[in-house]
């Protein structure tokens, strides 16, 4: 049956309590997966719950009868700027569930997740009451006008590095055009999501509108990607998984699907550049929120006359990171814990690899402590573009640096990967700073700054790092399909 589970915090950076409901947020309630019901439930028990979530009462019936197009934009609004309200009145328990789920520097996570996920909501708040078609003229006696409809039902599906932030980019465009919601958190992580459920209702969204349910992908999010009466998908993970989600999806009903997937994006520092500027954002590029971020700068073009200089500056900031490792709970800390286990074996077989294939470690390039999870901030340098520490996607907080000549040997080697979902520039040279960012192939490029996003700013891939955009004023786009109407006067 479905129940609660409270957490107590008795730590320097918080104390207090957090409850959350267990079970599945369908229709504004919260119902067992199966009989006795784990997280691992099988494929056709979770297609049945998914499909309890979507056909009448919950998802389907909530946007035929009370959301869509029967709920006002401004309405929808003001629902979305509720909601924001009772995160910020509940930001530390939120954020004391991110730090413990995803082992997140508690202080950080207060400003940046969470405080993140609160202007998200009441960005798209704004939009709301602003989705607008146009009227196009057209021949005589005729006039034809344009509507943005939602889609309906759309299922969506988070990782775990940012859940907040995640759910908060995918719900609030959804909602605030007349979509209905089913939401599958990371399986790794879904304590926030579950908070977030109670104050859902507590907001006064209709029942049914936003419905979450937990569980793992090759179940419950292979189940939202195959099931036929969701028109759309918006996914937030691996390029493996983004795959299958486009294949179930071709495979069914062609199902609209926006992927943001994963990344191994240059960032690029040329002679001429600022160089403490670019030290301090290459190290918040690559070793922000412990390198589980997917625009991490993780392969680093270093121009000659620098070479020497950035990489000293570089590995005392990556030493000074590593001295500041430790409890997210505890103030001071700058560095925590890799998400699982699985992802702390996986980073720490990556390392091995870069060892064994010839590079050298300047910083890091092993565990901090003899428990738990943590990675040191790690540098190698002597990197070769074809060594698996320079060409996949690591997750973690490991940098490959790469010396290079000349401006047009580092777009080739810059653009040699099989993603393009983010780059950096680093020049005072303004001319050479525009050319390289409109050279390089990646959907967001920083010139003199690293890895940040704005809410008002589009965000997602290039390549094999994704379809579609977030954020800004074209994710409403992407939450809603166009009718022309044509008139004959
Ligand atoms: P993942 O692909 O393993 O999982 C992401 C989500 O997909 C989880 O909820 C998971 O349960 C679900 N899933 C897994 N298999 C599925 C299937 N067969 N069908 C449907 N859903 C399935 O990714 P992860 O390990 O949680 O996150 C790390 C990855 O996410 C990295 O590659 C990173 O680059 C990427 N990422 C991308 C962005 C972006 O905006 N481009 C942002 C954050 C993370």
């Amino acid at each position: 049956m479905p129940g609660t589970y409270t957490h107590k915090f008795d730590t320097p950076a918080y104390k207090g309590e957090a409850t959350i409901h267990t079970g599945l947020f369908i229709g504004g309630k919260w119902v067992d997966p199966i009989e006795g019901g784990t997280i691992d439930y099988n494929w056709a028990a979770s297609f049945i719950r998914l499909d309890f979530a979507i056909n009448p009462p919950a998802s389907i019936l909530a946007y035929k009868t009370v959301w869509g197009l029967h709920y006002p934009g401004a309405g929808r609004g003001k629902l979305l700027n509720k909601l924001a309200d009772l995160i910020e009145k509940n930001i530390d328990e939120f954020a004391a569930l991110e730090a413990l789920d995803v082992g997140k520097v508690f202080a950080k996570a207060k400003v940046i997740d969470i405080g993140g996920a609160i202007t998200c909501l009441r960005y798209y708040a704004g939009w709301a009451d602003k989705v607008q078609g146009k009227t196009i003229e057209t021949t005589e006696n005729k006039l034809a006008y344009t509507r943005h409809e939602p889609y309906g039902v759309v299922g969506q599906i988070v990782p775990w590095n940012f859940p907040m932030g995640m759910v908060s980019w995918k719900i609030g465009p959804a909602l605030a055009t007349g979509n209905t919601v089913v939401l599958k958190p990371s399986e790794i992580t879904p304590l926030t999501a579950l908070k977030l459920a109670d104050l859902i209702n507590e907001a006064g969204f209709p029942p049914g509108v936003v419905n979450i349910v937990n569980g793992y992908g090759h179940t419950v999010g292979q189940a939202i990607s195959e099931h036929p009466q969701i028109h759309k998908v918006a996914f937030t993970g691996s390029t493996l998984t983004g795959r299958k989600i486009l294949k179930a999806s071709a495979e069914t009903n062609l199902k609209v699907v926006t992927l943001e997937l994963g990344g191994k994006s240059p960032l690029v520092v040329f002679d001429d550049a600022d160089i403490d500027q670019a030290v301090k954002w290459a190290s918040h590029g690559i070793f922000f929120n412990m390198g589980q971020a997917c625009t991490a700068g993780s392969r680093i073009f270093l121009q000659e006359g620098i070479y020497d200089a950035f990489l000293e500056k570089f590995t005392a900031i990556a030493h000074d990171l590593a001295a500041k490792t430790g409890d997210p709970f505890t103030p001071g800390t700058q560095h925590g814990p890799q998400v699982s286990q699985i992802q702390f074996d996986r980073i720490m077989s990556y390392i091995d690899s870069g060892k064994s294939d010839g590079a050298k470690v300047h910083a890091g390039g092993e565990r901090h402590g003899s428990e738990g999870f943590f990675v040191k901030p790690t540098i190698f340098t002597d990197c070769h573009p074809d060594m698996k520490i320079t060409k996949e996607e690591i997750f973690g907080p490991v940098a490959a640096v790469i010396k290079f000549k000349t401006e047009e040997e580092v777009i080739d080697l810059a653009n040699n990967t099989e993603y393009g979902l983010a780059c950096h520039v680093f020049s005072q040279n303004v001319n050479r700073a525009i050319r390289v960012a409109h050279a390089l192939e990646a959907g967001s490029a920083w010139v003199n700054c690293a890895q940040f996003t704005d809410i008002a700013v589009p965000f997602g891939g290039y390549k094999q790092s994704g379809i579609g955009r977030e954020l800004g004023e074209y994710a409403l786009d992407t939450y809603t399909q166009v009718k022309a109407v044509h008139i004959n006067i």
